[in-house]
């Protein structure tokens, strides 16, 4: 590269952390890092490509929060604990002024959830950006897929669907005013939520990440647990930007289809329902949506009846997401 890797890496990849679990950080062939005594090591690798999972010409500091944010969410699906990053960046020029933007980006989320980086690798190609993170969780239990049983309660975290409703505004160049804004928010700023995984680490009997749509991502939940699930289509949490601009047909696809939300989805036996408000405080709502059945596949309900998606309308969500 023009600008030189070593300068790219200098002036925008090379912080320097007070923590004292980075023994060796970027600048030397590996990382060392310290490791909790008794804690178990998690790692997740997340890559996004330009055109693919962000439209072409996303700035430069939301692509940057991206490339950590969906990370983290992998992290908080576990109900772990993230600490450090290495960063794979395949960028066409050394574009400073987007290095810049990008290092913000990226930065502002890392600082918050203090996750430093360790390391990386800086080529040139394609706008294409890997992040490796890790952390830890203890060893008494962590979230996984497949905890579920017939009979628990399927809840999801936040207003599933407004982030596919945000990207809709951007790629049809509806404005929309604050409803707009605040609708491109979540899909440019998705709001991992660690603390909430933090704290159903030993609660919830299942759980992960809604990032390819609520309805594929509950066939991965139920089917990794064994069982189906029926979702009850009018408990979804309605969200009043996505219903200013959109018509129901869209809202209830973008609710069951729409991806990048970055919510949790999670499961609890129902004796435990009592206690899940306490046990979430404050951190973000989560609303019951459906149960786990023993007969497999997920259906969608409406008033007691089956539900299917409505076909039609604007197919967002096929251009952005899912396809390799
Ligand atoms: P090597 O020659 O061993 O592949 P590099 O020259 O690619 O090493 O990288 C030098 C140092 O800079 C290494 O510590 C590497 O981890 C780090 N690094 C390279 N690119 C990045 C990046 N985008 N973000 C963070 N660290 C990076
Ligand atoms: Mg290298």
């Amino acid at each position: 590269m023009s600008l030189g890797e070593f300068e790219i890496i200098a002036r925008y990849f090379t912080r320097r952390y007070e923590r004292s679990d980075v023994l060796l950080g970027v600048g030397d062939d590996a990382a060392v890092l310290e490791q909790p005594p008794d804690r178990k090591l998690v790692v997740a690798v997340d890559t996004i490509i330009a055109g693919v999972h962000f439209p072409e010409g996303t700035d430069a500091a939301d692509v940057g929060y991206r490339a950590l944010a969906v990370n983290l969410s992998d992290i908080a699906a576990m109900g772990a604990q993230p600490r450090w990053m290495t960063l794979s960046l395949s960028v066409p020029s050394p574009d400073e002024r987007w290095l810049a933007g990008f290092a913000a980006g990226l930065f502002a989320l890392a600082e918050r959830h203090d996750v430093a980086l360790v390391g990386g690798d800086t080529v040139r190609g394609p706008l294409v950006i890997t992040v490796q993170i890790g952390g830890w969780v203890e060893p008494d239990g962590w979230l996984t897929r497949s905890g579920g049983r017939p009979g628990d309660l399927l809840f999801v975290s936040g207003t599933p669907g407004e982030a596919a409703a945000g990207l809709a505004t951007i790629q049809r160049g509806v404005e929309g005013g604050e409803a707009g804004a605040y609708l491109r928010r979540r899909f440019l700023r998705p709001e991992p939520r660690v603390d909430l995984g933090r704290r159903l680490r030993t609660f919830a009997s299942a759980a992960m990440d809604v990032s390819d749509g609520l309805l594929t991502d509950a066939e991965k939940l139920a089917a990794a647990s064994g069982c189906g699930a029926v979702i009850d289509v009018d408990a979804l949490p309605a969200s009043q930007p996505m219903r200013t601009l959109f018509d129901a047909d869209f809202c209830v696809r973008s609710q069951l289809a729409g991806g990048d939300d970055y919510e949790l989805l999670f499961t609890m036996p129902p004796q435990r329902c009592a206690a899940l408000a306490e046990r979430i405080g404050g951190a973000i709502a989560a609303t019951q949506i459906g149960v786990l059945t023993v007969e497999r596949g997920v259906r969608c309900e409406r008033g007691g009846r089956r539900f299917t998606i409505p076909s039609g309308g604007y197919d967002h969500f096929a251009r952005m997401q899912g396809a390799p």
